[in-house]
């Protein structure tokens, strides 16, 4: 089948690459030249511009950083809609707010051709592996038509219901990592200055009601998880920045419901304290160094 691919970051390149191994004819482009050049050494063919990677493409995969890049690439100058076949589909995959991607879907409707937001879970190991998780919206016959590419980038493909709600299935789960993360970090900080070791309490509270997946899978204290980035000086892993990105994108779309999401609120103004004090590159559960200079931030600027 002939796909365009439209975005070849950190996540977009692995990918792409998983769609090009799969023996597709994948048309690829972005603004990195050199990120284009990478791919074509990988069997892909290269595109000057969105469009022309689009022009015979049956389906046109994104993956870009933000709401404006998606609509710029769908519906700008030079964009996907502007060439590509009536009835193409597109899939984004890029985290974008809920109200952009029902837009983008409307707005591709209405031109002619089928979409659906397939945000995902998982990192850039996880986008090379073929390992992502992929949250779907769109209508049931769109999504059936992405399954089978979205199946070569991803283990799990779970249909989140009409346009959009793969995105907010995306941030709420997010907004509760986010917020696990902050707990579980002040839940081990209380224990040791009370006394218990980290792995005391780890190997107690893992078997009890405070376990969660930032504890058992990612925890923020060395030593009881090796694979987690706080035994790798917190390299990312899921960098703040990324986590800050979408805590907004959350209370944002909080803000456009009515929801109150306090917590969710809390823990944007941790990350972006912690954003703003030079930490933006490490990994979000770095947040266990911080604890103390986090809440004063927080407390001053309340
Ligand atoms: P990235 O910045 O590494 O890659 C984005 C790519 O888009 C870049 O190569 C950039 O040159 C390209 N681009 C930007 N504007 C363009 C345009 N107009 N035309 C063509 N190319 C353009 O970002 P990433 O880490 O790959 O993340 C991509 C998306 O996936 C984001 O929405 C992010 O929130 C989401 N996401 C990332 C992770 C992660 O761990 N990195 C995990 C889950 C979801």
């Amino acid at each position: 089948m002939k796909i365009a691919f439209i975005g070849l970051g950190n996540m977009g390149s692995g990918m792409c690459l998983n769609l090009i191994k799969a023996g597709h004819e994948v048309k690829v482009f972005d603004l990195d030249d050199a990120a284009v050049d990478a791919m074509a050494a990988a069997g892909g063919k290269t595109a000057g511009s969105a469009s022309e990677a689009s022009q015979d493409a049956a389906i046109i995969v994104t993956m870009l950083p933000a709401g404006k890049h998606v609509r710029s690439v769908y519906f700008g100058e030079g964009g996907v809609a502007g060439a590509a076949p009536a009835g193409a589909l597109f899939i984004d995959c890029s985290t974008i707010a809920v109200d952009d991607a029902r837009a983008a879907s409307r707005e591709a409707s209405e031109a002619g051709f089928v979409m659906v937001d397939a945000p995902v879970s998982g990192g850039v190991a996880a986008a090379a592996a073929g390992a992502l998780t992929f949250m779907v919206g769109g209508a049931r016959e769109a999504f059936d038509r992405a399954r089978p590419i979205l199946e070569l980038m991803g283990s799990k493909i779970v249909h989140a219901g009409d346009a959009g709600n793969g995105q907010a299935a995306k941030i709420a789960n997010n907004m509760l990592l986010g917020v696990s993360m902050i707990a579980t970090c002040e839940a081990f900080d209380l224990a040791q200055k009370l006394g218990l070791d980290a792995q005391s309490f780890f190997d107690i509270a893992s078997m009890s009601s405070g376990q969660n997946w930032s504890m058992t899978s990612y925890c923020p204290v060395p030593g009881p998880v090796p694979a987690a980035p706080s035994n790798n000086d917190y390299a990312a892993g899921f960098a703040v920045s990324m986590m800050l990105k979408d805590l907004s994108l959350a209370t944002d779309a909080s803000d456009s419901v009515g929801a109150g999401s306090s917590f969710g609120r809390m823990a944007q103004s941790i990350y972006e304290a912690l954003n703003d004090q030079g930490h933006g590159g490490k990994d979000f559960s770095v947040i266990m160094q911080h604890l103390d200079r986090s809440h004063m931030a927080d407390s001053e600027s309340a």
